[in-house]
């Protein structure tokens, strides 16, 4: 029997003057976009081309962030504009927020926790939203919340567990767990015919929406065929090879992009850092079918683990129009897999910086687009006319 998600409530007794206004500009001018409380509880704020994403982390003394409350660091991005420096006015309107969290968080249940279990669990639920607005005609879907491939680097293990923890969930080691959302198809369906059309992004973090599970409930495919309907724009990101197993969906789309993690050339290295990923040789061969079938491809190399760039450039490039670079950043949690594999050396900045930079310069000779501003429409020409 399906279950009631209860996080979405709470977020609602937490933000509601915000969330009242949800898509009304206020005097400034800015306006909430979007909210989510699948990973802490996010916030999206628009003015104009400006968007700005406000995430609240369980609250930790030890890490940087923008502001703190009682139970809450308040952090803030950009969207689509890499490291620009926030200004005066985007300030204040974050302090605003700030100050609306630390008059409501009181009012928040404190639920006990239940006690740790290492069982894994598949909790299948009824949810009532899934299509999340973030900006500039971008939305992102998560058909389903954790992940089972289970990276030891997945960044958004701590905050996908304090959302669990505020709804009173037993922690689960990331990996052990997984929410699959029964009705998103359905609740998809009523809100892309309230919404305008966009680039959907499935799943940026959160979940793989071609994680093993897909294949018992199909609620990726599920929503695909929803979006099709609607003439929305998918953007796929996934380490699994199963995505060709959708070719016939997508072939629907006038235009639909499918993206492969690959963060190393060498299945050995996969088999360390990433064992419940797909072998690297299964995805390059996912990345060849897409492309033949005529999908924007697109490959996303992060975290950059021991390689050979130039292999991997030549592996990649040829299926693919833009590729995204980055470091790895859980060196807490992974540091054990650089000493098991005799690599210590590819944890340090300088192997980052040498690798990346003989990746973007070979990526750069076959003309493939660097998406350095994490906005795969524009790299991909989802946007044009
Ligand atoms: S496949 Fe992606 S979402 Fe899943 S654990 Fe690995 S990094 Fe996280």
């Amino acid at each position: 029997m399906s279950e009631t998600r209860h996080i979405d409530s709470f977020a609602r007794t937490l933000l509601e003057p915000l969330l009242e206004r949800l898509q009304t500009p206020s005097r400034s001018g800015w306006q909430l976009m979007g909210w989510d409380a699948e990973q802490g509880f996010q916030l999206t704020l628009g003015k104009g081309q400006d968007v700005l994403l406000i995430e609240l982390e369980r609250r930790d003394d030890e890490r940087d962030c923008y502001a703190r409350t009682q139970r809450f660091n308040l952090c803030v991005r950009r969207a689509f504009q890499a490291g620009a420096p926030l200004t005066e006015e985007e300030r204040r309107v974050v302090l605003q927020v700030a100050s609306i969290v630390r008059a409501r968080e009181g009012l928040l249940p404190v639920v006990t926790r239940p006690t740790t279990s290492t069982r894994a669990r598949v909790r299948e639920l009824e949810v009532e939203r899934v299509l999340i607005p973030e900006g500039a005609g971008h939305y992102y879907v998560n058909p389903y919340v954790g992940c089972m491939i289970g990276c030891d680097f997945c960044y958004v293990a701590d905050r996908a567990d304090f959302s669990r923890e505020l709804e009173g969930q037993p922690h689960l080691p990331w990996g052990r767990y997984v929410d699959v959302k029964l009705n998103a198809a359905a609740v998809l369906r009523q809100e892309v015919a309230r919404a305008r059309p966009g680039i959907v992004r499935m799943s940026p973090i959160l979940t793989d929406p071609y994680q093993a599970l897909e294949r018992r409930y199909r609620i990726t495919r599920q929503c695909l065929e929803v979006l099709a309907d609607a003439r929305f724009t998918p953007v796929i990101l996934t380490r699994a090879a199963r995505v060709v197993e959708d070719l016939d969906v997508l072939g629907r789309f006038e235009r639909a992009a499918v993206g492969l993690s690959i963060p190393t050339d060498d299945d050995r290295v996969r088999q360390h850092f990433e064992p419940g990923g797909d072998p690297i040789e299964e995805r390059l061969d996912a990345l060849r079918r897409c492309h033949a079938a005529g999908l924007r491809t697109y490959v996303i190399i992060q975290p950059m683990l021991p390689m050979d760039p130039a292999r991997l450039v030549a592996l990649t490039a040829p299926y693919v129009r833009a590729v995204r670079i980055d470091r790895m950043y859980e060196l807490q949690r992974t540091a054990h897999l650089y000493r098991e594999f005799g690599r210590p050396d590819a944890m340090q900045d300088a192997f980052f910086e040498q690798t990346g930079a003989a990746l973007r310069a070979g990526f750069a000779e076959h003309g493939i687009a660097l998406d350095d501003l994490d906005d795969l429409g524009r790299s991909l020409g989802l946007l044009e006319g």
